[in-house]
C-alpha cells in the first residue's frame, strides 16, 4: 500500500497505481465531478496518472489557479482538435494558458482564418466536448515521436522535439486529435462546458520578426454556460469603463507625437484630480509624520552606480545625457535622491524613523509595443515616500503604512485587495540576493506577522523577492473584478549600506537603517486609470474636476443663475453655468454625460423662492432646497471625501 498525505495533514492508504481521480471517487462521486487536476509532490499532474509511490496530494478544483490553467491548457488541445478537423494539414506550435483562457498558435497555410469561422469552431468545440473523450497520456521513445511528426510534416512540432530527450517525452491524445505535450490535462473533454473563442492575432513564430507569422487563436471556457455570461457580461462593462475612451471623453488626459509616446499631459480636468490626491496624500502623510521633500528629475551616472541600476536597469532607462564630459540621466526612481537627502545632514537615533515623502516624477524606458494608455507609460508621478528606521521600530513602521493603504482603499471604496509577499530562496544568496541570511529571515518574519495581525489578505511567493529585501506587491480589484497591481512596498537592508547611510546609536555607535519604500497611490497614471474604470468616469464629488451645473431653465434667469455660481465658487466649490439658449432637457442630457455629480436648476419659483432644485447625477430629482443648505451639504460629501 501507498501512503497519500492530504492537506489537512490526514493519511490514508491505497493500492498502488491508484489515480488522484480514484481518490476522490472514494470520498464521493459529486467531488469526483469536480476535480480538474491534482497537486502530487508539488507538481501538477493528470487527475488520471496513476500514482505509485507514498505522495502529498492535493486535488485542483475551477477554484484553483492551477486548476484554472490545466482547464484553459486541455481546451487549447480541444480547439486544435475542431481546429484539424475543419482544416486538414494544419500545423501546430504551441498552446499555452493565458491569464484569462488560451490560445493555440499554428500555421494555417494560405488560409485566412475569419470570424466566422471561429463560429463554426465553437460549434464543433461543443460537439468534441459532448463526446467527453479521455485526455490519455502515453510515453513515447524520442525516434517514434520524430516518425509521427515527420508523417504528418509538422515542422513546428519536430523543431520542439530536437530539445527533448528520450524518457522525457509524453504525447496526449483526445478524440481523434495527438499532441507533444508534457501536460497535465483535465480528465475528459466532458467538463468543458461552455466556450467562446475571442480573437484571431498574428505572432511570428518563436517572437521573432524575421520568422513565418503564424495565426494565434484565442479562447476562453468554463465549467458552465452561467460562467460564461458572466465573464462576457464583464467584458462588455469593462468595454464602457476603458480608460482611454473616458480619458477623452471626460476631457482628462492626452498624448502627443511630439511629444512622444507615453508621455502624459494632464488636461485641466485631469490636473484638478491629480491636485485632490496630492492634498489627500499630503495631509494623510503629514498625519503620519512625514516630511515633504523635493528633489530634480536629473543626476549623475556615478549615483546610479552607486544605487546598482547601473548597468543592470539601464534598459529601463532613457539614454543618458552628456554635459561637460559627465553622463547625466533621468532618474528611474526617487530612491536615490532621497537616500542623500537623509545622508546631508548628520543623524542620531533620535531622528529615527525619518520619513520623507515626495510626488517625485520618474522617468521609465517602456517598449513602446509595452505602452498601454495611462497603465503603461513612460513618465509617471509616484506617491513615493522612504522611512528610514531602527531594526526595533520596523514592524510599528510597517503596520503604519499597511493601515494608510487600508484607510485608501476605504476611502476608494476598494473592497478586495490582496497582498503578495514575495520572499528570497536561501539557495540564492550573494547570487540573486543580498548575502544577509538572518536579515532576511528576521524582516520576513516581521513582514509576516504584521500582515496576520493586520488581517490583512496576503499570499506568499518564493523566490520572487527584490535583490535587497522581501517585497509586497499590492492587488486591488476595482468594482467589476478586473485586477490592478497598484504599488509595491518594499524593505530594504542592501542600499542604506551601498549609499553609506547612517545613524548614530545611544552608546555612540554608528549603525546603518533599514529602508521602507512605499507608494499606496502608486502613479497618478495607473491609479487615474483604475480610479476611471472603478467609477465608469462617475467620480465621487471629492474628486470630479466640475462638481456643480447650474442650468436656468431659460435666459431670464441667467442673473439668478451667476449669483448662485457666485456663492458656489465662494464656498470654493467647483461650478458652472450651462448659459447656452437650449430646452432645459438638452442641458440635463448633455451634464448627464460629462458626469458632474449635481446640477441645479432654477426658474421663476427658485428665483422667487431663493432655492434650488437639485438633481443628483445618474439618480435624477434630489429635491428642492435653499442654496445655504445644498452648500452645507456639498461641502461635508467634499471635506469628508464621501461617495
Ligand atoms: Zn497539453
Ligand atoms: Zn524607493
Amino acid at each position: 500500500m501507498i501512503k497519500i498525505t492530504f492537506p489537512d495533514g490526514a493519511v490514508r492508504e491505497y493500492a498502488p497505481g491508484t489515480s488522484a481521480l480514484d481518490i476522490a471517487k472514494s470520498i464521493s462521486e459529486g467531488l469526483a465531478r469536480k476535480i480538474i487536476a491534482a497537486n502530487v509532490n508539488g507538481q501538477v499532474w493528470d487527475a488520471t496518472r496513476p500514482i505509485t509511490t507514498d505522495a502529498s496530494l492535493k486535488l485542483l478544483t475551477w477554484d484553483d489557479a492551477d486548476g484554472k490553467n490545466t482547464f484553459w491548457h486541455s481546451s487549447a488541445h480541444l480547439m486544435a482538435e475542431a481546429v484539424e478537423s475543419l482544416f486538414p494539414g494544419v500545423k501546430f506550435w504551441v498552446g499555452p494558458a493565458v491569464e484569462k483562457g488560451f490560445y493555440y498558435d499554428m500555421d494555417l497555410g494560405d488560409r485566412q482564418i475569419t470570424e466566422e469561422d471561429l463560429r463554426k469552431l465553437e460549434v464543433k468545440m461543443n460537439e468534441l466536448a459532448k463526446q467527453n473523450n479521455s485526455y490519455i497520456r502515453k510515453e513515447i521513445s524520442k525516434d517514434d515521436a520524430i516518425q509521427y511528426f515527420a508523417d504528418k510534416k509538422d515542422e513546428y512540432k519536430l523543431d520542439l522535439l530536437t530539445n527533448l530527450k528520450d524518457g522525457e517525452i509524453t504525447f496526449y491524445s483526445q478524440g481523434a486529435f495527438t499532441d507533444l505535450c508534457r501536460g497535465p490535462h483535465i480528465p475528459g473533454t466532458g467538463i468543458i462546458k461552455a466556450i467562446k473563442l475571442t480573437n484571431i492575432a498574428g505572432a511570428y513564430w518563436k517572437g521573432d520578426e524575421k520568422n513565418k507569422m503564424l495565426t494565434r487563436l484565442y479562447g476562453v471556457t468554463f465549467p458552465s454556460q452561467k460562467e460564461l455570461d458572466e465573464y462576457l457580461q464583464m467584458l462588455e462593462e469593462a468595454k464602457k469603463r476603458d480608460h482611454r475612451k473616458l480619458g477623452r471623453e471626460l476631457s482628462i488626459y492626452t498624448m502627443d507625437d511630439d511629444v512622444g509616446p507615453g508621455l502624459i499631459m494632464w488636461l485641466p480636468n485631469g490636473t484638478i484630480i491629480i491636485e485632490e490626491l496630492e492634498k489627500l496624500a499630503k495631509e494623510t502623510e503629514s498625519a503620519a509624520g512625514y516630511k515633504r521633500v523635493v528633489t530634480p528629475h536629473i543626476a549623475k551616472e556615478s549615483m546610479y552606480l552607486t544605487s546598482g541600476h547601473l548597468p543592470y536597469y539601464a534598459d529601463s532607462m532613457y539614454p543618458p545625457m552628456e554635459l561637460d564630459g559627465e553622463k547625466y540621466y533621468l532618474k528611474s526612481m526617487n530612491c536615490p535622491h532621497h537616500h542623500k537627502i537623509f545622508a546631508a545632514e548628520p543623524k542620531s537615533y533620535r531622528d529615527l524613523p525619518y520619513r520623507i515623502a515626495e510626488y517625485g516624477t520618474v522617468y521609465r524606458y517602456e517598449q513602446s509595443g509595452e505602452l498601454f494608455g495611462l497603465m503603461r507609460v513612460r513618465a509617471l508621478h509616484m506617491n513615493d515616500a522612504h522611512i528610514y528606521c531602527t531594526k526595533a521600530q520596523f514592524s510599528d513602521e510597517f503596520r503604519a503604512v499597511n493601515d494608510m493603504y487600508q484607510k485608501y482603499f476605504k476611502i476608494f471604496g476598494i473592497d478586495k485587495y490582496v497582498m503578495r509577499l514575495s520572499l528570497h530562496s536561501p539557495d540564492k544568496l550573494g547570487k540573486k540576493y543580498v548575502n544577509e541570511p538572518e536579515l532576511w529571515k528576521e524582516t520576513e518574519e516581521m513582514v509576516r506577522q504584521v500582515l496576520i495581525e493586520s488581517n490583512i489578505p496576503y499570499v506568499e511567493v518564493q523566490d520572487e523577492a527584490a535583490f535587497y529585501g522581501p517585497k509586497i506587491d499590492v492587488q486591488i480589484y476595482s468594482v467589476i473584478g478586473r485586477e490592478f497591481t497598484l504599488a509595491t512596498n518594499q524593505v530594504d537592508f542592501s542600499q542604506g549600506r551601498s549609499f553609506k547611510l547612517e545613524y548614530i546609536t545611544p552608546d555612540n555607535s554608528t549603525e546603518t537603517p533599514l529602508i521602507i519604500h512605499r507608494a499606496p497611490l502608486g502613479t497618478h497614471e495607473r491609479f487615474i486609470g483604475f480610479l476611471l474604470e472603478h467609477y465608469a468616469g462617475k467620480l465621487p464629488v471629492w474628486l470630479a474636476p466640475q462638481q456643480v451645473k447650474v442650468l436656468p431653465i431659460s435666459d431670464k434667469f441667467l442673473p439668478y443663475a451667476q449669483t448662485i455660481l457666485q456663492s458656489l465658487k465662494n464656498a470654493d466649490i467647483r461650478a458652472e453655468v450651462d448659459d447656452r439658449n437650449e430646452k432645459i432637457g438638452k442641458k440635463i442630457r448633455d451634464t448627464e454625460l460629462t458626469k458632474v455629480p449635481y446640477m441645479l436648476v432654477v426658474g421663476e419659483k427658485e428665483m422667487n423662492e431663493g432655492t434650488v432644485a437639485v438633481r443628483r447625477q445618474g439618480k435624477g430629482d434630489a429635491g428642492v432646497k435653499s442654496i445655504e443648505d445644498f452648500i452645507a451639504e456639498i461641502k461635508t460629501e467634499i471635506t469628508q471625501r464621501i461617495g
